[in-house]
């Protein structure tokens, strides 16, 4: 029987905004929107109201993060001297584009977050918590 997916499995399938549970790719309708469940394992994203509370927090932090290093990476390269505008163009830039773009990535993230904290239930998928489905080289999924 194949083994659970590891914790780093299920991080870097958030990242690569793949299933959690199954790998399976193509999980948004468009750009932004994050299906409700998996195509292929039928596992249910947001597990419960407010499940995404995390991936906002997620997505906050890292937009907050990319904006104190361009700050100190600006006031470094300009020191000494240091000029507000183009420091503000740019910090406004990842304010306003990070979010959008991070958006995705936060959502399938988060999944990957939570089955490592609260693992995969029993009939919260197609596959049984113990197993795992194995990837093609397609990116589709079978269960192995
Ligand atoms: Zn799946």
């Amino acid at each position: 029987m194949p083994a659970t997916p590891s914790n780093l499995r299920l991080i870097l399938r958030g990242i690569t905004r793949r299933c959690a549970v199954c790998g399976q790719r193509g999980l948004t309708d468009r750009f932004l929107r994050l299906r409700e469940q998996c195509p292929q394992c039928g596992y249910v994203f947001e597990r419960k109201a407010g499940h995404f509370v995390g991936a906002v927090g997620m997505n906050t932090i890292f937009t907050f993060a990319l904006i104190a290093i361009a700050l100190v990476a600006g006031i470094l390269l300009m020191w000494p001297d240091v000029t507000f505008i183009p420091l503000a163009a740019v910090t406004v830039g990842i304010a306003t584009a990070v979010p959008v773009l991070f958006h995705p990535i936060a959502k399938t993230l988060w999944v990957g977050i939570d089955l490592i904290i609260h693992p995969l239930e029993p009939g919260e998928a197609f596959v049984e918590p113990g197993e795992a489905f194995v990837e093609t080289e397609e990116g589709a999924a079978q269960q192995g």
